[in-house]
């Protein structure tokens, strides 16, 4: 592919997310990069078996098309997309460990994330430590000899707390361990973990990457030798990207930072609206000056993310009379999508925890998530204060 090279340091995110790997002149002049489903390409002497053009094999040319874009995106030397989210981690530790190896795990995670570490992680022998997102000693205390890779997320959730990611590459790159984190909730509009040196990065592309809640995919970025290990496995196991969901993640991506700058502009807003109303008790949002990691997030991000929680003031009766009254979000569990969502994560994404493992990490069962959309944020704002009025 004849694709004009940007500079991904210097190009502004705006620039990139339409002309990053579009080759010039155009595919067959096409302005949009033709899709192309066939499964299977006539071969070439010589190919070796990951390079026969096939579709599980990610040698389709709009899978390679895809690949190119998301790489330029998070700043990385090569991209991988995955069937989902979580193939893309999943496929990432598969990748980086084997039988005996150990993994560092620092914060909470995604519901599917913690059930796959808990739950299949003993059953392909890899031992995994929890660990506080913020404690050094902690850190330096679950180092074992076969400890080959340190897991985070960049935002949590439903929390949005932002553990000590610098701290966290440069203990991994010190151990000669593997830095894996998940930049779902951020998105490489919000921040690019690979800047501070961590090695991989996980998507769930689901969410705010396609941003039209209409596909599931994932993606792995990294350098061209880690990529290529990880699409070895992936190829093997066979959760690779259907290229029809490719090329609508492609188009979902051209959109990316002009959608994400306005879910970060109406989720501060709504944030600070909701931490000044007398009928909501807490608000956690990065981006107040309230937010325990609010330094954090300044120092690290450009923009505080578009999901943020709340605990109206009544519990459980008034967080199910607001999620009642509210006219414009639909209640739902995901994110990132140009409509707000909004959920109650202990009857949702949290309801696998333990009422008490959910009260010790702060998951009240009141708490409200909120994934804010594209809409104008003063309509939001007067969405909820409609609701909180009744
Ligand atoms: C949704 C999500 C996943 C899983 O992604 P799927 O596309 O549903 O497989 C992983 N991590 C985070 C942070 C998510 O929000």
């Amino acid at each position: 592919m004849n694709a004009p090279s940007h500079d991904t340091a210097t190009t502004a995110f705006e620039t990139l997310a339409v002309h990053a790997a579009e080759p010039r002149p155009a595919h067959g002049g096409s302005v949009v990069h033709p899709l192309y489903q066939g499964t299977v390409f006539e071969s070439v002497p010589g190919e070796s078996y990951d390079e026969l053009k096939y579709i599980r094999l990610n040698t389709n040319p709009s899978q390679q098309h895809l690949h190119e874009k998301l790489a330029a995106l998070e700043g990385a030397e090569a991209a991988v997309a995955t069937a989902s989210g979580m193939a893309a981690i999943t496929t990432t530790l598969l990748a980086t460990l084997a039988a005996g190896d150990h993994v560092i795990a620092a914060g909470s995670f995604y519901g599917g994330t913690h059930h796959f570490l808990t739950e299949q992680a003993p059953r392909l022998g890899w031992n995994v430590d929890f660990v506080g997102p913020d404690d050094h000693d902690a850190w330096a205390e679950a180092m074992r000899p076969r400890t080959k890779a340190f897991l985070v997320e960049t935002i949590s959730n439903p929390l949005a707390r932002v553990a000590d990611l610098a701290g966290i590459a440069a203990f991994s790159r010190e151990h000669g361990i593997t830095s894996i984190i998940d930049n779902t909730f951020a998105t490489p509009v919000v921040f690019r973990p690979h800047t501070i040196g961590f090695d991989l990065v996980c998507h769930s592309a689901t969410k705010a990457l396609n941003g039209h809640s209409d596909l599931v995919a994932g993606v792995v970025t990294g350098t061209e030798e880690a990529i290529g290990r990880i699409r070895h496995v992936l190829n093997l196991y066979g959760g690779s990207l259907d290229p029809h969901a490719g090329f609508l993640l492609a188009r979902g991506l051209k959109t990316l930072a002009l959608r994400v700058r306005q879910q970060n502009t109406g989720s501060l807003a709504l944030a600070r609206f909701l931490e000044g109303h007398k009928g909501i008790a807490q608000v956690n949002h990065p981006g107040l000056e309230s937010h325990p990691d609010h330094a954090r997030a300044t120092e690290l991000f450009d923009g505080y993310g578009s999901v943020f929680s709340f605990r109206p003031t009544g519990g459980v009766e008034a967080a199910e009379s607001l999620l009642k009254g509210l006219r414009l979000p639909y209640v739902a569990p995901s994110l990132g999508g140009v409509e707000s969502l909004v959920t109650r994560p202990a009857v949702t994404s949290h309801a696998g925890m333990s009422a008490e493992e959910r009260e010790a990490e702060g998951i009240h069962d009141d708490l409200i998530r909120f994934s804010t959309g594209i809409e104008a944020p003063d309509d939001l704002i007067a969405d909820f204060a409609q609701a909180l009025g009744a």
